[in-house]
């Protein structure tokens, strides 16, 4: 039964001559999937109008070739050849009684149309804001009224696919409608450059061009940066942020309102809290009557409740909410909050879009395979063979695995060997800035207490003889991963000689004990060549205890992978924030009592640097001895009555959080034995 408190999310918006069933409101959000992967983006949006979402966007959808941000994968409504592929995703949605939102964008100098080969267009002759060694020409007048054609017509066919609502999109720093009202791109002395009001003139044009094309039958949305984070050089919240707001107030049915760039949008859980962008957004609504709908990686009911009351918003916007739990308004609706999947604030959902594949979730294994595999995220076929599954380990994959396989009806034995569940996530998240990590271990544990066909033991590390003393069908070892004190890694591939029998700390190290592992006076190093969050973070830990921090790569930059969780400048800025010393370019060529040597990956040419304690953040074994262990008595399985013997997770090949849930969930969806 749904708490009354709720009953507001449930209440219809209307939105121009169209209205939302309710207050759940799925933005425009990337999933790798665009144009080249049709049917796998209709089932995605599909699943969400399935879960409750009264309204679901697509991604941002070309309406040029001019606007060709390949190889990213987004939609494409360059012409009619766009409208079958969208057209599969209109009716999924539909099929729920959700409206469809299309995001309709002209990518300026932020699409270097690597693809169609014709030169960007910008306000004026500037450099494109990718590396690629180009310039956008600057627009002329007929450049500009081509510019509101190709709108128009894009528009135009939306509507006749079916959309309900379609966007006027300025944001993100990645549009041509943002890029006019910006100084620091605009340089234009003509009517469309210069004053405030002349920098908005497109804008105002376009929205009034699609309103009079499809306004009729379609709600016309703006969606706009309301602010850059730059201060001075960009849009703010109470400059021209602002300004635009109340120059527009009502002409829009609809006012979509954000931060820019897309990493102050999506920001992680390690910079943000839920409802961050409040302080940003919450003026729109003094300005316009019409309807503000917002994001802030809302997942709880309580806050969402909230913001309507405040008056910040009138529809919740989601994006990552929705991709962690397609079904979060289903399960408000029906009174299951404790169901909810939270999102963790992670970006792995980003890296997807960034790394150029479907889009994949670290809380949601079903993301991005709804169609590929045919996955639902709330349905799971049941299981003719019932077990018993005896799951060793209780971090994300095993956690998963036995989730799934309850669901399934499975009866399941989960043995984890600590003293608490979650294995790596529940140490990863006592780490600087992690703590909403545990909710993937959280989630899990309430699913699995509510499943009476799963006995969960703690303190049991098992053995191969307790394995087949115990003697279940089916074994899955999800047992985990060390990391390595050896150096060997990415730039170092085999253990470093000068390493051996040192005092070298592990990632684990500083898990278990936390900065109290940090014993030795003098600096600490932390030498990542992981090169995603771990190593950061653990110099956040030791800097925040107090200890001179060294942080030495073989990469160029701290963290290179977090590029793709729209983190990286954030964690750079931080550590020289806390005043981390920084040696890129460098990999390990010597350790004394207190000093460590380090090596210029291009020239050789070698440095020292104080150290009383080298942490060693590179990558991690398997823990596979109860794999080999079981191997090797592969004669008395039969025996003992096992029939299959499996690793999930990092134990079979270590990696992401996402990949060890995913993992999880794969053996347990093939499980059929
Ligand atoms: P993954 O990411 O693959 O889930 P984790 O390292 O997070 O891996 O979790 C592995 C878990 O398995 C840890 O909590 C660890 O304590 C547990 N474990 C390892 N070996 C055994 C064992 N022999 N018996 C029971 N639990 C084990
Ligand atoms: Fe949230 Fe992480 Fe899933 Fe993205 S990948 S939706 S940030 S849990």
């Amino acid at each position: 039964m749904r708490d009354p408190r709720y009953d507001i999310l449930f209440e219809p918006v209307r939105i121009g001559p169209v209205t939302a069933p309710n207050r759940f409101y799925q933005v425009p959000h990337c999933t790798g999937m665009g144009h080249r992967y049709p049917e796998s983006e209709a089932a995605l949006r599909g699943v969400k109008a399935e879960g409750g979402w009264g309204v679901v966007s697509t991604q941002e959808t070309e309406i040029h070739a001019t606007s060709d941000v390949s190889p990213s994968n987004q939609a494409r409504l360059w012409d009619e050849q766009g409208v079958s592929a969208l057209r599969l995703t209109v009716d999924a949605i539909h099929a729920h009684g959700s409206l469809a939102a299309v995001e309709l964008v002209h990518n300026g100098l932020h699409a270097a149309n690597r693809y169609s080969r014709v030169p960007p267009l910008a306000p004026s002759a500037v450099v494109v804001d990718s590396d690629d060694p180009m310039q956008a020409r600057g627009m002329d007048r007929a450049d500009i009224a081509d510019f509101r054609r190709w709108h128009r017509d894009a528009a135009l066919l939306a509507r006749e696919i079916g959309f309900d609502i379609v966007y006027v999109y300025a944001g993100h720093d990645l549009t041509l409608l943002q890029h006019f009202l910006l100084k620091r791109y605009n340089y234009r002395t003509d009517e469309y450059g210069g004053s405030f009001e002349n920098r908005l003139r497109l804008f105002r044009e376009v929205l009034a061009d699609t309103k009079e094309a499809v306004g009729d039958k379609c709600g016309i949305a703006i969606r706009l940066a309301v602010d850059e984070l730059l201060g001075e050089d960009g849009l703010t919240h109470d400059g021209e942020g602002r300004d635009i707001v109340a120059a527009l107030a009502d002409e829009p049915d609809l006012w979509d309102v954000n931060l820019s760039d897309w990493a102050n949008d999506s920001q992680t859980s390690r910079f943000s809290e839920e409802g961050f962008q409040e302080p940003y957004i919450g003026f729109v609504k003094s300005l316009t009557s019409k309807p503000v709908v917002g994001v802030g990686r809302y997942t709880s009911p309580d806050a969402m409740v909230r913001a309507i009351e405040k008056g910040v918003l009138d529809l919740i916007g989601a994006a990552r909410p929705s991709i962690s739990d397609p079904f979060l308004p289903n399960k408000i609706r029906d009174g299951r909050i404790d169901d909810i999947r939270e999102c963790i604030g992670c970006n792995i959902c980003v890296a997807g879009d960034r790394t150029r594949v479907p889009i994949r979730c670290t809380q949601n294994p079903t993301m991005g395979e709804e169609w590929r595999r045919g996955w639902h995220p709330e349905a799971i076929p049941p299981l003719d063979d019932k077990g018993p599954y005896l799951v060793v380990g209780g971090g994300p994959a095993g956690l998963e695995a036995a989730r799934a396989l309850a669901r399934r009806g499975a009866e399941v034995v989960l043995a984890e060997a600590g003293t608490e569940w979650g294995g790596r996530v529940s140490r990863e998240s006592r780490l600087p800035g992690l703590a909403a990590w545990a909710r993937v271990r959280d989630w899990r544990l309430g699913q699995l207490r509510q499943s009476p066909n799963v006995r969960m033991y703690l303190e049991s590390r098992l053995t191969a003889d307790d394995i087949l003393e115990h003697g279940s069908p089916h074994v899955v070892l999800a047992t985990g991963a060390t990391w390595r004190a050896d150096g060997a890694g990415r730039e170092h591939r085999t253990p470093l000689p000068f390493l051996a029998g040192r005092p070298v700390l592990t990632p684990d190290d500083l898990m278990t004990r936390g900065a109290g592992a940090i014993a030795s006076p003098g600096a600490v190093v932390i030498f990542d060549d992981d090169r995603f969050y771990m190593g950061s973070v653990l110099a956040e830990l030791a800097a925040g205890a107090g200890h001179e921090t060294v942080f030495v790569t073989p990469a160029p930059v701290v963290a290179p992978w977090s590029e793709n969780t729209l983190e990286q400048e954030r964690i750079q800025k931080r550590l020289i924030g806390l005043g981390v010393g920084i040696v890129p370019l460098h990999g390990l060529a010597g350790l004394s009592e207190d000093r460590l040597r380090v090596e210029c990956v291009y020239s050789g040419r070698t440095q020292e640097v104080d150290c009383g304690t080298l942490v060693a953040v590179t990558s991690r074994l398997p823990n596979g001895g109860l794999w080999e262990d079981l191997a090797a008595r592969r004669d008395e399985r039969e025996g003992a009555g096992i029939r299959s013997v499996t690793r999930i997770g990092d134990c079979l090949a270590p990696g992401l959080i996402a990949a060890a849930c995913y993992s999880g969930h794969e053996f347990a969806r093939s499980a059929c034995a």
